[in-house]
């Protein structure tokens, strides 16, 4: 249970900030439907077919398959694509514009999410940072060059098997495509379109240098901290302040502030003390 309290403080962050930060994990999507692979369980509930082989998630988001079999390399980016396409953004990425709107924020986001979710929401493609790539860009398997591109392909997914129907291939060497995101184990994604989003962070951190950045951090988890670090750092700066936002792990030193529950809920509580 969060008291009104903590609304309220996280609130007075936001109402007097000058910039906006918004750092996001894989909870961010938990309350637009998508599941949640926390734990093999979580894991293999959303996909049953992995259960009978024995695949967990680290298994499953392997660049080895694509070289090994691309049908089954590509099930499940595949099936996550057209699930991402299909998922409709919960209300909380809209409160959030809503903010930076009202108080006129610049604003950036960073996310470890590969779902596109927060272009689908609206926010400016040169205002996010995905640290770990996108599954709405592809490049080549090899790769025989830097080139990354839009992934406008219907790739339809057997589900009983988690074989995909159609393979995308690379535009220049007719080998098989992926996704341009960074797996487990990968030595072969392309950075080169997340380190133009570096530049472009570094660069509002830069302006911003001295100001007051609210940071709101949600569903980023310990298991692989990368956004929590980078909340955590910015954080550090005179003037900044976190909003840690996590149901289960939401710790943070003072005079930063925790709120034990999801996205949704968080910014809901944050938006009726906001007020109109
Ligand atoms: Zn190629």
């Amino acid at each position: 249970m969060i008291s009104s309290d903590q609304f309220e403080r996280a609130a007075e962050i936001v109402r007097t900030a000058d910039a906006l930060l918004i750092t996001a994990g894989a909870g961010m999507g938990v309350d637009s439907g998508l599941p949640d692979f926390r734990g093999d369980q979580g894991f293999w509930n959303a996909y049953p077919m992995y259960k009978r082989l024995g695949i967990d998630f680290i298994g499953a988001a392997n660049p080895a398959h694509f070289e090994r079999d691309p049908t089954f390399g590509w099930g499940f980016y595949g099936h996550r694509t057209n699930l991402y396409r299909q998922t409709v953004p919960h209300r909380g990425f809209h409160l959030l514009q809503e903010w930076i709107d009202r108080f006129d924020f610049d604003s950036f986001v960073v996310t470890s999410n590969v779902d596109g979710q927060f272009q689908k929401a609206g926010f400016r493609e040169d205002q996010i940072l995905e640290v770990h790539g996108s599954i709405h860009h592809l490049q080549c398997l090899s790769p025989c060059g830097h080139a990354i591109w839009d992934n406008d392909e219907q790739i339809p997914v057997d589900f009983d098997t988690m074989r995909a129907e159609h393979v995308p291939m690379c535009r220049h060497c007719n080998h098989p495509a992926r996704p341009n995101i960074l797996m487990f184990g990968d030595y072969s994604w392309l950075p080169d379109r997340t380190h133009g989003q570096e530049m472009r962070f570094d660069l509002f951190l830069d302006q911003h240098q001295g100001g007051r950045i609210a940071v709101i951090e949600m569903g980023a988890g310990t298991s692989i901290p990368t956004i929590r670090y980078l909340s955590e750092r910015v954080g550090g700066r005179n003037g900044t302040r976190v909003i840690r936002i996590n149901p289960r792990e939401a710790h943070i030193a003072s005079p930063h502030i925790s709120m034990s529950c999801g996205a949704l809920e968080g910014l809901e509580g944050i938006a009726a003390s906001l007020g109109d």
